[in-house]
């Protein structure tokens, strides 16, 4: 089965109501019309709905950012996933390394919120990467084995093909730095195999892996002719619906 190219933009916490719609408004327009790339934005909590309106009828998805893994109770501050869904969300970005990094995501919590995503019927993006000392120290392999069998613990072959992974090295992150599109794609590669001996080739070979790490216009070809490269998870180029559209249709 052909893996259909996925670009998903990361808003992180940038726009305000107003500035989101109107952000939301652009992307809509700019990639009008195609069909062959899964599109979605993922913006800040309080946009959703309103961006849901504005995307509604067209061919861009609604994510979030974040998720609680609770159904609902005593967790001031967090979001549900049943939330999500009430206002119209498709897909949830799950163990951004930034919430690795600042707010003490594990890859249990990454694992409880994947379930409770997935049995609420939304599309989780799974991100996993290396930091630059890991890779440097030749422990990028055993750091991507570890978060992908934690994230994917107890979660069946079916829902595994649900589930959209975003290889996202943390050193590309933001930084201008891209990963060469040989780099991105041999960590593809060896994520597949780690899915593999989890679940099996066809499944492993079925799941759509985003490369994220200053994915531009300029460099978006390049990385996404890669054979095991599905696709982009944009976080600085997706705040501007011309640079998001070089990405979505990279000339
Ligand atoms: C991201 O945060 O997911 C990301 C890839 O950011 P950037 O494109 O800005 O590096």
């Amino acid at each position: 089965m052909a893996r259909r190219t996925f670009i998903a933009g990361n808003w992180k916490m940038n726009t305000t109501l107003d500035e989101a719609v109107a952000l939301a408004g652009g992307v809509v327009e700019a990639v009008k019309g195609v069909s062959d790339v899964e599109v979605a934005i993922c913006v800040p909590y309080i946009s959703l709905q309103a961006v849901s309106q504005v995307i509604k009828g067209t061919n861009v998805k609604l994510g979030a950012q974040d998720v609680h893994w609770e159904a609902s109770g005593a967790y001031t501050g967090k979001i549900s996933t049943s939330m999500l869904k009430s206002v119209g969300v498709t897909y949830v970005i799950i163990g951004h390394s930034e919430q690795r990094q600042y707010f003490g995501e594990t890859d249990e919590s990454v694992n409880k919120k994947t379930k409770a995503t997935l049995a609420t019927g939304l599309l989780p993006i799974l991100c996993i990467g290396e930091t630059l000392a890991e890779r440097e120290g030749g422990k990028m392999d055993s750091v991507l084995e570890t978060q992908l069998r934690g994230g994917y613990a107890g979660i069946s072959k079916e829902d595994a093909l649900k589930i959209t992974i975003a290889y996202e090295p943390v050193w590309a992150i933001g930084t201008g730095k891209t990963a060469t599109s040989q780099q991105a794609n041999d960590a593809h590669v060896f994520i597949r195999k780690v899915l593999a001996s989890i679940y099996d080739e066809q499944t492993a070979q079925a799941i759509v892996i985003q490369y994220g790490g200053s994915m531009k216009p300029d460099n978006a070809k390049e990385l996404l002719a890669q054979p095991d490269v599905d696709g982009g998870l944009i976080g600085g180029a997706a705040l501007k619906a011309d640079s998001f559209k070089g990405i979505v249709i990279p000339n």
